[in-house]
């Protein structure tokens, strides 16, 4: 798909699918961060669904012995199938065996991945859904547009006009949900009574008993599972836990994190073939408890291979509750219609397509991660989602076919990424080479880049959205300017490095400048050497071998500040979060702990300094003056928001914060012409939340220029409302 195709399906499922997607993501998504917020165990069994996961996919072969053994003790039979063809097969022979013509089915992602409807129907078998989400895709012909609820997309009049098309019926539905849930249910209950076969997902099975849990808010499933004399359960072999007591932490979060509830309202444990016996609602006449039939059927389908594929096994620990999806920005503005492939969606889809169905299943939602981090705490089981977005990315980076010239550019580019990288990737992840060469002659290059054609050059040819500014190099970087210097406090026990980042560094030294006059003033000795970019442009873009060597160059260049005590100040969120979080898969652990323990984002250092004897009125105060603070997505996500509202609440301003998460703006993302309507879609949540007048600031460079754009007036970052030079 080029850019401008992409763009213009993107706009589209945003018109169809955004309005809808979005209220009830977002509504999801405020339910779960409550009722996280309220439950004081949630972190402890985090660890703890943690530990299982990983043990249970270590010990997956044992496990699945163990699981044979219990079910078939019980009566039962299972599967182990390779591919969707085999699980097929083998569930198409379970309904010729039964001499069954209708089988009905709970909601399962898992029958979505193996194709089964279509495959049975085209079989001549009969397969009716029985959730009510599933019950609307099915009879809209449509794909699941969420996790857990497929239907997300549609709202009560779209399934009114829908069911009203499509049956027959005497009266018209009403757009009321309550009629038209009652309605399908009648429906999907008449067919449950009638139907030869059950078949339901499992969210988790027990190894050591054979027990199935499946957790709903419906009903269906368990009546799915016990009504039909035979009950097929499919499920992947990464649901498989050991013990029962293992289930505990997993049902007290996976409600929590996906909807919000304490438990969901339908918690199934059986532990099949049941021994209820089954009824014939025609003559009344009850089976035998011995008639009913069993089958575990266990989906492989690329899922050992990802076990043993260190960087994607973490997407098996997924216990599928939708929460990245819902706290996605770029989710809630079009759902799983775009941001997903041939079954998952959302940002852990890009793992499970990746693995399950190939790369290339995973390479048109792959870029709507912008690595904002939004979804990690959300996470029950503790996943890194947007690695596994990073390195998904970096693989189909590695899989794009080497163009005709591209041999010119092989070796003379700065990075370290094979030939074949889109041109648009290229440029933006070696970012730091053109501010560098910019940089030279700064006039020229900012009047290239304002110039009109070389902006529509830029749109054309590299995907650099001409609706957007580009930022204008400064005359003198942040490092020139403290070179030129003499140092304050030469003589203080406390010294920092103010970590000269890409943006700081060559665009936007007034902050720089901002945050090393406010240390000064309260008695740190600061230094601003010449470092490397951090490896966050590079990686937005999926270049983790490029990202890899500007770690160590950092790591190198700090190691002697390290070495001598220093204080590693860090203005830019993203770029702490580097340091914090993703160095830590890239440079070896003792370099990673020392300079994660040593390095500190700016508010954080100032809240620490004045926590520690310095004086706030060394800084120009304010007296209750009104300003909106938006902070950074990274810098929530490692929980140093608060510091900047507390620093400059003893500063004497009366502040408001935005509890939007993400600008839409995202590094680069934003810039992108494929991207620049949903980038746009998504801060226009933020721009809600702006005042009509008033000062605005933001931690993050992305942010401040997309508030830039969203309201024509700039958003500096908060240090300048410190600077004892108070120059805004
Ligand atoms: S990755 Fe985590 S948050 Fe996302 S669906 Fe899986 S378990 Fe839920």
């Amino acid at each position: 798909m080029s850019r401008s195709e992409k763009a213009a399906e993107i706009r589209r499922i945003m018109g169809v699918d955004g309005e809808n997607i979005g209220k009830n993501a977002r509504n999801l998504s405020d339910n779960a961060s409550d009722a996280i917020a309220a439950f004081d165990s949630y972190e402890e069994l985090r660890a703890e669904t943690r530990r299982i996961k990983e043990e249970a996919i270590a010990s997956l072969p044992e496990r699945i012995e163990e699981v044979t053994e219990a079910v078939e003790e019980n009566g039962g039979h299972v599967y182990v199938a390779q591919d969707a063809e085999d699980a097929n097969r083998y569930i198409e022979g379970v309904m010729d065996e039964q001499d069954a013509e209708h089988l009905v089915k709970s909601k399962s992602m898992t029958t979505e991945e193996l194709e089964l409807n279509h495959h049975l129907e085209g079989a001549g078998y009969e397969v009716t859904e029985t959730d009510l989400g599933e019950f609307v895709i099915q009879v809209a012909d449509e794909t699941p547009s969420h996790l857990i609820a497929p239907a997300m997309h549609r709202s009560p009049p779209d399934i009114a006009e829908l069911f009203n098309e499509y049956f027959d019926l005497d009266e018209p539905l009403s757009e009321d949900p309550h009629e038209l849930t009652e309605f399908a249910r009648e429906r999907v209950g008449e067919r449950i009574r009638e139907a030869d076969v059950g078949l339901t997902g499992a969210n988790f099975v027990v190894t050591e008993t054979g027990t199935i849990s499946i957790v709903t808010n419906e009903g269906n499933a368990r009546k799915t599972a016990v009504t039909p004399p035979t009950h097929v359960a499919v499920t992947g072999i990464e649901k498989l836990i050991p013990t029962v007591s293992d289930l505990r932490p997993f049902l007290e979060l996976i409600a929590r994190t996906g909807t919000g509830q304490e438990i969901g309202a339908y918690l199934t444990l059986l532990t099949p073939p049941v021994e209820t016996p089954s009824l014939d609602f025609d003559t009344g006449e009850y089976g035998q408890p011995d008639d009913r039939e069993f089958h575990l059927v266990l989906i492989d389908n690329g899922r050992m291979a990802m076990r043993e594929d260190d960087q994607l096994r973490e997407t098996l620990y997924c216990i599928r509750c939708g929460a990245c999806s819902n706290a996605c920005a770029n989710f809630q503005s079009v759902g799983g219609h775009a941001f997903g492939g041939e079954t998952y969606s959302g940002g852990i889809g890009t793992g499970w397509e990746a693995g399950v169905h190939g790369l290339d299943s995973a390479a048109d939602m792959n870029d709507l991660c912008t690595g904002c981090s939004q979804c990690v705490n959300k996470c029950p089981v503790k996943i890194d989602i947007p690695w596994i977005n990073t390195v998904v990315r970096d693989r189909l980076n590695r899989s794009n076919e080497s163009e005709s010239f591209d041999f010119l550019v092989d070796g003379l580019t700065p990075d370290a990424e094979p030939e074949g990288l889109d041109v648009q990737k290229r440029l933006f992840g070696n970012i730091e080479t053109f501010a560098k060469l910019g940089s030279i002659a700064p006039g020229l290059s900012n009047a290239a880049i304002e110039s009109s054609a070389v902006q529509r050059l830029l749109d054309r040819f590299v995907g650099i959205d001409s609706r957007r500014s580009l930022p204008t190099l400064a005359d003198e970087t942040l490092v020139e300017w403290a070179a030129g210097r003499r140092r304050a406090n030469p003589d203080s026990d406390r010294e920092a490095v103010l970590y000269p980042d890409l943006y700081t560094n060559y665009f936007s030294p007034e902050r720089g400048k901002a945050a090393v006059r406010v240390l000064e003033a309260l008695g740190v000795a600061v230094r601003v050497p010449a470092v490397p970019e951090s490896g966050r442009a590079p990686l937005s873009q999926g270049m983790i071998d490029t990202a890899d060597e500007k770690a160590s160059a950092v790591y190198a260049a700090l190691a002697e500040h390290l070495d001598a005590d220093r204080d590693i100040v860090v203005v830019e969120p993203s770029d702490l979060a580097m340091f914090r979080t993703e160095y830590e898969r890239l440079l070896p652990e003792r370099s990673y702990s020392r300079l994660s323990d040593g390095s500190y984002e700016l508010f954080e250092y100032v809240y620490g300094l004045l926590e520690n004897g310095a004086k706030i009125d060394t800084l120009p105060t304010a007296v209750d003056e009104e300003i909106t603070y938006h902070s950074h997505c990274q810098q929530r996500t490692l929980g140093l928001d608060a510091y900047t509202t507390e620093v400059l609440d003893r500063a004497g301003y009366d502040v408001s914060t935005t509890d939007i998460e993400c600008c839409g703006m995202a590094g680069s993302f934003g810039y992108k012409s494929e991207y620049y309507e949903l980038s746009m879609d998504v801060g226009s949540r933020l721009d809600e939340q702006l005042p009509d007048s008033g000062p605005v600031v933001a931690s993050g460079t992305s942010c401040g220029e997309q508030i830039a754009a969203l309201t024509a007036d700039g958003a500096p970052h908060p240090i300048r409302l410190l600077d004892p030079r108070q120059s805004r």
